[in-house]
């Protein structure tokens, strides 16, 4: 038993959904587990939706649906779907369209929860109709019925072993091939959650951990995990193999290329993990696994939008062990992840994401306590398996304001001056 992950850049047209396929058909006969992302950016555009709703802006967030809907139908209307198998769909367009008209009684999250999970549900439905169309015999899987999560809306977390005996109950013997929503789940009190932006590999792993699948596969628009994002680098090389722990570094110091929660549940049941293209489906993309990998290619992560916070005891006194724990206490109640964080006797400097949602707040907090200084616009910098040559190469037109290394990550943060 396989799990496939195809996400929102592969599903966004009705050509994409075509070669999904054509990838799927090559496992004909064999059991295989599919989760979709929504299409193309729609979840951008469902959460707009969400502002628009909650805000008691009906007309505004009607108008932006029916937009979410053209784009659907558009892509349906080049299938040429039976009626049996567009009334799944029609019927989704026309309880979401009944929703926005009436007012939400309803928190933020859980009503975004509600709206957002309805690209995955479109995108599904859609695969589904036309795998069917085409001749395949598939089974629609509802995932806010098998990935259980508390209700910590926008975050789930999962409960892993109602999980485990969910999605086991639902394959049984007879798994065949399954096609089902990445980046949703469900409360026991049959509420709908998501499980974090861009969450559908971590979904795809949940799957795979709870088959014991023999691999997972997601499979993206770059040719497998590179030593560099190809938007920001030009000169990007494929990383054919990485253990769980370098995968897990990667994605943890922000290489966007597999969602950070993806790696744990597969390391746990020992489960490869391939990358892949879906442009060239028959090239070999990475394999994460088990292995050993002697080859240490230097690999980059760019962070851009970076702030550097530092904060100094207004009594001059030490940072010690009660100031740490007091700020880590604060970073921990605003909720702000640190990215970076460094301190001397008399200053503590940390780097974040500079999230206007979060940062004012947390800043105010620290403010109570310490003198804050902070630097804006910055970018942090992850060079993997460094040399002083790469460190030098991508400082240039950069001025450093912060260096920290270790003996295989060296991390720098930097303002951009060209
Ligand atoms: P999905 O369609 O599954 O949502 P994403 O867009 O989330 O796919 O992930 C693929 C993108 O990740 C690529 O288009 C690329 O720009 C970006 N990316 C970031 N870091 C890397 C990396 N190290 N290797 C490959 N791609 C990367
Ligand atoms: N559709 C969701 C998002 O865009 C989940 C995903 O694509 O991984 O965040
Ligand atoms: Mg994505």
């Amino acid at each position: 038993m396989k799990v496939y992950k195809f996400g929102g850049a592969s599903v966004r047209d009705a050509a994409g959904i075509r070669n999904v396929g054509t990838i799927i058909q090559r496992e004909a006969g064999n059991d295989l587990v599919v989760v979709v992302s929504a299409m193309g950016k729609t979840t951008n555009a469902l959460e707009e939706i969400v502002v628009s709703y909650m805000a008691g802006r009906t007309d505004e967030a009607l108008l932006r649906w029916q937009n979410v809907v053209i784009a659907h139908e558009l892509i349906i209307a080049e299938f040429e779907l039976p009626d049996e198998l567009l009334a799944p769909i029609r019927n989704l367009f026309s309880s979401v369209a009944a929703k926005l008209t009436t007012p939400s009684p309803g928190s933020y999250d859980a009503v975004y929860d509600q709206l957002v999970s309805i690209g995955e549900l479109v995108s599904t439905r859609i695969v589904a109709a036309y795998l069917i169309h085409i001749g395949l015999t598939v089974r629609w899987a509802d995932a806010r019925q098998l990935v259980r999560t508390d209700d910590t809306f926008r975050e789930g977390k999962v409960d892993w072993t109602a999980t485990q005996s969910l999605i086991q109950d639902f394959a049984d013997d007879k798994t065949g091939l399954v096609i089902t929503q990445g980046f949703i789940g469900g409360t026991s009190d049959g509420e709908t959650t998501t499980l974090g932006r861009e969450g559908s590999d971590y979904s795809a792993a949940i799957f795979g951990y709870s088959l014991g699948a023999e691999s997972i596969t997601i499979w993206k628009d770059v040719p497998g995990v590179l030593n560099a994002d190809p938007r920001y680098f030009d000169e990007t090389v494929l990383l054919p193999s990485l253990t769980y722990q370098d995968a897990t570094e990667l994605a943890y110091y922000g290489a966007t290329v597999i969602h950070p929660k993806t790696i744990k549940p597969l390391q746990n049941k020992g489960i490869p993990l391939y990358v892949k293209s879906f442009l060239k489906p028959d090239q070999p993309g990475t394999l994460v696994g088990a292995h050993t990998v002697d080859k240490t290619t230097p690999s980059f992560i760019f962070k851009v939008n970076q702030l550097l916070i530092s904060l100094h005891p207004t009594d001059f006194s030490f940072i010690a062990e009660d100031n740490l724990s007091l700020i880590f206490g604060l970073f921990a109640t605003a909720g702000v992840k640190i990215n970076l964080m460094q301190n001397t006797a008399l200053s503590f400097s940390v780097v974040v994401d500079s999230k206007p949602d979060r940062i004012p707040d947390l800043l105010e907090r620290l403010r109570g306590h310490f003198r804050v200084t902070y630097n804006e616009a910055l970018e942090l910098i992850t060079i993997r398996h460094y040399d002083q040559s790469t460190i030098d190469r991508v400082l240039v037109g950069k001025k450093l304001l912060l260096e920290q290394k270790s003996r295989s990550t060296v991390q720098l943060v930097a303002r951009d001056e060209s």
